[in-house]
């Protein structure tokens, strides 16, 4: 799904809290090399958009604290230690972590995530939650609010958190942090790093433990600056028994560290949440797809229109990199821009830089998230210095105006500029999948190429999904109005005839 931050809704107003690039803001990062004005800074004004990975990111040690061995996934059994029992008495130290983590404070905040939530000592020099109530257990209780450190307006007044961020029979929600502490709610998961999925986490934090992918746990820290202690990184494709439920995360094909959630719960019932993804064949290969039928999906259905057809990612790319190296050929003194929101379409871009062996200059906010990632063929390619021919610049930015602006900005270095935005919304169904119908938009030296590089299923990517799947329920986490939800469930009772 997506509001302002995903691409999956047409632009919208940045949310105060975001910068121009749909980052969090920051504090100000060092300025880059050679490419600070004041133009830049009134150019990075703008922007709408988000994205996508085929390729998962390199495998990483399990960085949970010990005693919480993840195993890989390999068929065998991947059952472990509950992580409440692991993170409780003893903690032991974590990868990176802080110096304090068996301070009294912390000690007491693992306590207070197990089965019984002991009695808080008083509120101390960081206390990551000085709320005026200590005691008391953690589940089924409200809290006073309004302490010290829920000055926050979303936890002054939070709305209710609606049925569908909830996972039943489980104290679980998902991407529900907009509502303050959520009565009953033990454990919050988070799909991924986009805003409209995040909102509502800050620093001040301190509800209970967030989970998520190790990527997007490193983007919560450094980003939102949300207190470590809540932040609970989970392997990919690795089962971990949190509360009595099976959790597994799932790579997502949507922005760096997206994942699927899958529950397990006790009793046998199985759900699974998409957050956001991209639908495909090989998602269905899983063998934890292919092992048990789905009682309960909840799924992204941003483009669930039989409209939206939109070609395989690696045709998009192809697309781009050839019609890159054919301005090029025209005119070597062309700048190639690719407009991006936030984390997302990174693999349109480094396929440029690969292609034509230039560097990819972004902003300074920009260049820390993706280095974030941890990704060595992308950091690789990053470089400071705006004299690249290859720019990262906010989607809502990529326009004639202010290309033509930027333009004359660097110098004379460029004559041209060739932009690409690559976002599901520009898909035309005149021009479906033929790439080689996209007609561009050209003004005088600048050019712009809408291409249908989505990181959201198509609908028959959806339907397939949810053939293969055959859930006894679907709820969609995404619906703006009741006439759209109940024409999807149309579609859904279509596909699962006969299930
Ligand atoms: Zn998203």
């Amino acid at each position: 799904m997506a509001t302002a931050g995903g691409d999956a809704d047409p632009p919208q107003p940045f949310p105060a809290d975001l910068d121009d690039n749909g980052f969090p803001s920051l504090p100000s990062p060092p300025a880059a090399a050679g490419s600070t004005s004041v133009f830049a800074e009134d150019f990075y004004r703008s922007g709408t958009d988000w994205s996508s990975l085929r390729d998962p990111p390199p495998r990483r040690p399990p960085e949970g604290p010990p005693g919480v061995k993840a195993k890989e996934k390999e068929g065998a059994s991947l059952v472990q230690s509950s992580l409440f029992q692991a993170w409780g008495i003893e903690r032991p130290r974590r990868e990176g972590g802080a110096a304090g983590h068996s301070s009294p404070v912390q000690k007491s905040l693992f306590q207070a995530w197990g089965i019984e939530r002991p009695k808080r000592e008083g509120v101390g020099a960081g206390d990551p939650c000085p709320s005026p109530i200590r005691s008391g257990s953690w589940s089924g209780r409200k809290r006073q609010r309004g302490g010290p450190g829920e000055a926050a307006p979303a936890a002054m007044n939070p709305r209710t958190c609606p049925f569908y961020k909830k996972i039943p029979g489980t104290p679980f929600t998902v991407d529900a942090f907009r509502y303050g502490e959520v009565e009953g709610c033990s454990a919050y998961f988070l799909s991924h790093f986009h805003h409209d999925h995040y909102g509502g986490l800050t620093k001040k934090w301190c509800h209970g433990p967030i989970f998520c992918s190790a990527l997007t746990a490193r983007l919560v820290k450094m980003c939102l600056s949300v207190n470590s202690d809540y932040i609970c990184p989970l392997e990919l494709d690795t089962e971990y028994v949190i509360e009595g439920v099976t959790v597994t995360l799932l790579e997502a094909n949507h922005c760096p560290g997206a994942a699927l959630i899958h529950f397990r719960l006790s009793d046998g019932k199985t759900y699974l949440h998409t957050g956001d993804f991209r639908a495909s064949r090989s998602m269905q290969l899983h063998p934890l797809l292919q092992r048990g039928r789905v009682n309960l999906l909840y799924l992204d259905t941003t483009y669930c229109n039989p409209k939206y057809k939109f070609p395989p990612q690696e045709d998009v790319i192809d697309f781009v990199v050839r019609t890159a190296r054919r301005y090029l050929a025209k005119q070597p003194k062309t700048l190639i821009v690719v407009g991006a929101y936030s984390i997302g379409k990174e693999n349109v871009y480094l396929a440029i830089s690969q292609a034509l062996d230039v560097p990819i200059y972004t902003d300074a906010s920009r260049r820390r998230i993706l280095h974030s990632f941890d990704w060595p063929d992308l950091s690789k390619r990053i470089c400071s210095c705006n004299q690249s021919s290859l720019h990262v610049l906010p989607l809502g930015s990529v326009n004639h105006e202010n290309l033509k602006k930027y333009l004359e900005t660097l110098n004379q270095k460029f004559v041209a500029v060739l932009a690409f935005r690559p976002t599901g919304w520009t898909f035309s169904e005149a021009t479906g999948k033929q790439l080689d119908l996209i007609k561009p938009s050209s003004n005088g030296s600048v050019t712009i190429y809408g291409v249908p590089y989505s990181e959201h299923s198509s609908f028959t990517e959806l339907r397939d999904f949810v053939m293969f799947l055959r859930p006894q329920v679907i709820r969609s986490v995404n619906v703006g109005n009741v006439a759209s939800r109940d024409k999807m469930q149309a579609y859904f009772r279509e596909w699962l005839k006969g299930s």
